[in-house]
Parts: structure tokens; C-alpha cells; sequence
């Protein structure tokens, strides 16, 4: 559903040019849970950027569901970028004067669902992440953790068939980190395809696939340390006969 050959990016500033990322090639299926790690500076953010049709590739080939991105419009871009992907962020991006249930009616409201249809939503992302009897709290009301899933069901109220995450967990002490993940597996389980960009290691091995950026290039890394039977274990097989069929 995402397939990435040979992408490369490339910021040009004043004289300086810098290679963000280089011969990228990379495919990510439906429900996959991808990990990215990698220094500072490797590229990280650029990669989530193209992947979520915030930035457009310098090079190669990207196709989201077929499309050839690359060749689309902006507004084309933007389009398939509201219907398909889902964006949360380190610091949550919140509204502070809006309460829970007006923070996830943004998104609602700018694709054009109706009263009902938008109260039904966000009582339900509200419900799945555990905060809807805050429903009229405001974000400075919540603890860190509490606010990055107001940031979750903000980002799945449209249904997005992708969230994309840069580094949700960085701003959050160790037990919120653990329930934030928690609860991007259980979406992950119910269908929804995750990228998510993460300096915290433990984390990043609880993904069904961790990649590794490093100036510029991704590199897949293969079986995680505390599951090493998977690469034989009889699900992996049924993973990727699932994924070939
Ligand atoms: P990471 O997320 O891994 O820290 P980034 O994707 O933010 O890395 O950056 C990769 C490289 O591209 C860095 O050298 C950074 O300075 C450069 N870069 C990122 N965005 C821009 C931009 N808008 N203009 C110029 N250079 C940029």
C-alpha cells in the first residue's frame, strides 16, 4: 500500500544543499507497524513528511494505494492526505482553549460531516481511548499521557487507514510512554496502519517491523532481540503468506 524506490530528498538552502534521504526503498503493507529509529539529523522527520504527503520527494518513485504521488498536484496531495492519513505529534498539537470533545471536532468539521455524524465519532475515539467522561475538560486539565490520546482519537476520527507518529512518546515519563504504545498496538490490531518515528528503543522493538534511518538511508532491521523465533515461527509465515495473498 505504500512503496517507496529509490526516493531521495534534497533541501537546497542558499548554496547548501542537503541529501535529507538517499535511495529510499522501502514497502510498507497494510497493517504493518513500522518502528523508525535513527540519530538525530538522519532524516527521520523528512521521511514521515514524504510518507504523509506533508513534503514531496526530490526523486524516485512513491506510490500511496497505487497513486504516483510524485506526479499528483498539491491539491491532489492534500486530498488523499486528508482522506487516508492520520498525524500525531510529540507535543500533541492540541487547541488549548477548545475542551476534548471541540479538539476532535476540528478535523470533523474540516471534512464536512454533519452534526450527528461528528458527535458520533468523537464520543467514539474519545470512548477508545479511555477519556470520554472528560469530554468537556480542557487539554491544560489533562495529564501528558491524557493529552497525547486526545491527540489519537483527534487523528482517528476521520478513519485514516495511516497514523503516522512522530516521536508521541518524547515528551512523556515512562509508564504514559508504556499506555500510549499500548494503546497504538491495540489500533494497530484493529486495522489501523501505524509509521512511528521513536528514539526510545524499547518501544521501537514492540513494532511488527523496525526500520533504521541513518544519513539518509533505511535500512531494515530484522528479527528484535526478545521475539528471535519469529523470523520461523509459523505466524511470521502466515504474516507473510497473508501479506503475499
Ligand atoms: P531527523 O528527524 O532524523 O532528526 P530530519 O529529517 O529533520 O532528521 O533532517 C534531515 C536533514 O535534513 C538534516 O540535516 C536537516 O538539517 C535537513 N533538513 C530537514 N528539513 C530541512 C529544511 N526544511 N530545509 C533545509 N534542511 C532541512
Amino acid at each position: 500500500m505504500l512503496l517507496m524506490k529509490q526516493l531521495g530528498k534534497v533541501f537546497h538552502t542558499g548554496e547548501v544543499s542537503t541529501h535529507a534521504l538517499r535511495e529510499v526503498d522501502l514497502e510498507v503493507q497494510e497493517g504493518d507497524f513500522v518502528s523508525v529509529t535513527g540519530p538525530s539529523g538522519s532524516g527521520k522527520t523528512t521521511f514521515l513528511n514524504i510518507a504523509g504527503l506533508l513534503e514531496v520527494a526530490s526523486s524516485g518513485l512513491f506510490l500511496l494505494d497505487g497513486e504516483n504521488v510524485n506526479q499528483q498536484s498539491d491539491s491532489q496531495r492534500s486530498k488523499m492526505r486528508n482522506q487516508k492519513i492520520g498525524f500525531i505529534f510529540q507535543s500533541f498539537n492540541l487547541i488549548p482553549e477548545l475542551n476534548l470533545f471541540d479538539n476532535v471536532d476540528v478535523p470533523l468539521r474540516y471534512r464536512g460531516f454533519d452534526a450527528k455524524e461528528r458527535k458520533r465519532r468523537i464520543e467514539q475515539q474519545l470512548e477508545l481511548v479511555g477519556l470520554a467522561s472528560r469530554m468537556k475538560h480542557l487539554p491544560s486539565q489533562l495529564s501528558g499521557g491524557q493529552q497525547q490520546r486526545v491527540a489519537i482519537a483527534r487523528a482517528l476520527a476521520t478513519s485514516p487507514r495511516f497514523l503516522l507518529a512522530d516521536e508521541p512518546t518524547g515528551n512523556l515519563d515512562s509508564q504514559m510512554a508504556q499506555s500510549v504504545m499500548a494503546l497504538l498496538e491495540d489500533i494497530n490490531r484493529q486495522g489501523t496502519t501505524i509509521i512511528m518515528v521513536t528514539h526510545d528503543h524499547g518501544l521501537a522493538q514492540r513494532a511488527k517491523r523496525q526500520i533504521l534511518i541513518k544519513d539518509g538511508r533505511v535500512s531494515e532491521l530484522t528479527a528484535t532481540l526478545h521475539e528471535p523465533l519469529h523470523i520461523v515461527s509459523p505466524s511470521a509465515t502466515e504474516h507473510s503468506a497473508k501479506v503475499a495473498g
